[in-house]
């Protein structure tokens, strides 16, 4: 559609009016963050040109949340609220769709394409069935089926009420993907999944002593602000040399800085690093040195090429040191841009479940990394998780939503991650 037929459809509907139309007008051209534009730039042409678009979710959900926000102030419109991929956290999206609900009996649709070439679609809906249209332009169409089987019909209520009349509990939108929820449903033994406000603090950042942007200082109180009861600071280690990686002198520097600051903010600063995992497994300070860090991630930077074996043992070799607390990034991948490194996750994680370690849910945009079904197989077997958003700037600090999205797609659980924890348990652990 374009913009006078959006106008048309939108105006002859009763119940919309102008004032509506002319806000969905207007957010097809809205101006958007810089950063996550020329992440969208730098796609493949191939993607960009095909016919089924594909969008990272950390470009769509921030978007969506600007939709929402215009067209909340609207007159007639109850309530707008994210269904579809973007409310299941999908890490890749096609589309973003919404759900518009107004108090008068009206369903219908209007599609168009909004900033960055996204697909938008905003579903009408009445107050009354505001229940059934949230869980069928939710998904997905696998679950769908599953609900159809059970007797789904457009029947009156919230999304609980729909699904305790199917003999289920409610079901959160990040399980709906047809695989064993409705069976967990029906036992009523879904997991009380992770919310955003469990985290309690955010375990690899990088500051300006490498190649963040942000002071520590600037860092810190956007954590405060975000409720945190503590971060660690892990710039990179010294043989990163692209990263501005820190040499020891360097990092002495730095941790002067932080007992300076400590001393004025209330939040707990963890003395931590994101130290390289060499191509031979070893890493990139010595055993000493690593053992006065608080915290200590480690991570591969180079040497992506190397066999499967080669990989693997490399990404042991650093689970097996006692002074690394958190495996950054294992696998590597940026979402529709390069693939994860050969690496053998089952043996990775045999060994990793009678170690003190824990794997990082990267919440870059672009990362992602672990993804849902690692983490499944994580949980099974006890194995820890840490939800970072590895920021290189203070507003990144808010990309942790993107790997909480993760976590719940996951199945896991509070306990199951380390920065849900309490400062004082976190920190036995660490020492452990
Ligand atoms: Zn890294
Ligand atoms: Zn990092």
């Amino acid at each position: 559609m374009d913009n006078r037929e959006i106008e048309n459809k939108l105006t002859s509907l009763e119940g919309i009016g102008e004032k509506i139309a002319k806000e969905i007008i207007d957010i097809v051209n809205l101006g958007y963050s810089p950063k996550l534009e020329k992440l969208q730039k730098e796609l493949p042409q191939n993607l960009k040109e095909g016919q089924q678009q594909k969008f990272l979710l950390g470009l769509a959900l921030p978007l969506a949340n600007e939709y929402i926000k215009i067209l909340n102030k609207c007159t007639g419109v109850k309530k707008v609220e994210i269904v579809g991929e973007v409310r299941r956290r999908k890490e890749i999206v096609s589309s973003i769709d919404l759900l518009l609900i107004l108090d008068r009996p009206l369903e219908d649709k209007i599609s168009f394409i909004g900033k960055f070439g996204i697909p938008v679609n905003i579903y009408l809906s009445s107050t009354e069935k505001i229940g059934y249209n949230k869980i069928i332009h939710t998904g997905s169409e696998k679950h769908l089926e599953l609900l159809k089987e059970l007797g789904l019909t457009a029947r009156e209520g919230t999304e609980e009420e729909v699904y305790s009349s199917l003999g289920l509990e409610y079901i959160p939108p990040y399980l709906r993907e047809g695989r064993q929820e409705i069976l967990l449903a029906k036992e009523r033994m879904l997991p009380k999944l992770i919310s955003i406000g469990n985290i309690k603090g955010d375990l690899h950042i990088h500051t300006n002593y490498s190649d963040g942007l942000s002071p520590m200082e600037d860092l810190a109180k956007e954590a405060i602000r975000l409720g945190y009861q503590y971060i660690a600071i892990t710039d990179h280690s010294q043989s990163l040399k692209i990263a501005k990686g820190l040499t020891k002198e360097r990092i002495i520097k730095q941790w002067k800085e932080i007992d300076n600051l400590q001393k004025s903010l209330n939040i707990r600063i963890l003395k931590g690093i994101e130290v390289d995992i060499l191509s031979d497994g070893s890493l990139d300070f010595d055993d000493d040195f690593l053992a006065q860090f608080d915290v200590v991630v480690a991570s591969v930077h180079s040497n992506f090429k190397q066999g499967k074996g080669e990989m693997t043992s490399r990404i042991i070799k650093a689970i097996q040191n006692p002074h690394v607390d958190i495996i950054g990034h294992l696998t590597g991948r940026l979402l529709l841009k390069r693939n994860p490194y050969e690496l053998d996750i089952e043996e990775i994680f045999q060994v990793a479940k009678n170690e003190k370690i824990a794997f990082e849910i990267n919440s870059s945009p672009d990362r992602l990394d672990l993804k849902t079904e690692h983490l499944w197989k994580a949980k099974k077997l006890g194995i820890k998780i840490a939800i970072n958003t590895d920021s290189h700037s203070r507003i990144e600090l808010a990309n942790i939503i993107l790997g909480v999205g993760v976590a719940q797609r996951g199945y896991l659980e509070e306990k199951d991650i380390i920065n849900c924890w309490e400062i004082e348990e976190l920190e036995r652990y660490l020492r452990g």
